[in-house]
């Protein structure tokens, strides 16, 4: 029997998963490869005859392949949703927990943070550097990031490949680590720098409301053939300022998944922010830090792209 991964790679599905906003209701949907019409989750499982998920997190946890390609073959004959009518919200909206992310983990993010006040040494870790950003941050892609200049006045973004954990394990081994992803998704892991380095631990000056900018929708993993081939880019007004490839990551999606788990339960919904390369606002002299209007895109080869507004208030 055919695995249904294999099956739409030889198609050349694409399986993007989504959160939606329509008619004041937030649902969970999948998009045609054409990105043109979004089909609801709930109608797709009512005509399997199946109760459906309630979230993102659920069909997650559901590990439904033939599921997956059953709905595959409903959108086919199902009209859909066209995508202008919808507001897509982060594919996860409630995550079950805190966002896990990796502290450098790009050779040219450590070497432009070199000497700044977040990081004096400048040296290559010898294990993954672990933080977290509150469940509280989560943003749409279509969202704007609130900058309170009353809290913070050095706004920065990071642009990062995104795990989403598919099914529960702990100590993973580095082999079997694709069984317990889900797919991926684009992040920006907005930074407060003053509150970084005042603070002298990340957890607040990456925990303010709206700073976890997720979107525009989860791609299953069997439409990315390698996650360490992808081009990665980030634009403030249209501007280039980060421009990498995933290939660069010092610690790799094996690696990481498999050593975050140890001793520590990973859970279907985890969602893991693996690093950004350089470019950051802080790298450059002086800084460029965010402000008010400042239109910023995140975008990975093969996930898709989104913009965030930034909003001071
Ligand atoms: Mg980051």
């Amino acid at each position: 029997m055919i695995r249904v991964d294999e099956k739409l790679i030889l198609r050349g599905g694409h399986m993007l998963f989504c959160t939606y906003i329509y008619e004041g209701q937030e649902c969970v949907g999948i998009i045609d490869d054409n990105k043109q019409k979004v089909f609801d989750m709930k109608e797709l499982f009512v005509k399997l005859g199946i109760a459906p998920p309630k979230d993102m997190i659920e069909l997650i946890a559901m590990k439904s392949d033939d599921l997956i390609e059953d709905m595959e073959q409903l959108c086919d004959i199902a009209s859909g949703i066209p995508m202008e009518e919808v507001r897509l919200t982060s594919p996860i909206p409630h995550p079950i927990r805190n966002v896990f992310c990796l502290g450098k983990n790009y050779h040219d993010h450590i070497k432009e943070l070199a000497g700044k006040r977040i990081d004096s040494t400048g040296d290559i870790p010898e294990y993954p550097i672990y933080f977290t950003k509150a469940v509280s941050t989560i943003t749409g892609p279509m969202d704007d990031v609130v900058m309170d200049r009353s809290v913070t006045t050095k706004v920065d973004y990071e642009v990062e490949l995104v795990i989403i954990i598919g099914k529960d394990g702990k100590d993973i081994e580095v082999e079997d680590v694709y069984d317990h992803i889900f797919g991926y998704s684009i992040g920006n892991d907005f930074s407060a720098r003053d509150l970084q380095a005042n603070h002298r631990q990340w957890l607040k000056g990456k925990s303010l409301d709206t700073f976890c900018a997720m979107g525009p929708w989860i791609v299953h993993k069997c439409a990315i053939k390698d996650p360490h081939t992808l081009d990665i880019r980030c634009k403030v007004n249209g501007e280039v300022r980060q421009s990498s490839n995933t290939q660069y990551m010092i610690f790799d999606i094996p690696y990481i998944v498999s050593d975050l788990s140890k001793g520590l339960e990973l859970r279907a919904g985890d969602i893991i922010f693996t690093g950004t390369p350089s470019g950051v606002g802080l790298g450059f002299d002086p800084p460029r830090f965010l402000k008010d209007g400042d239109v910023v895109e995140c975008e990975i080869e093969g996930i898709g792209s989104f913009i965030n507004t930034i909003k001071e208030v």
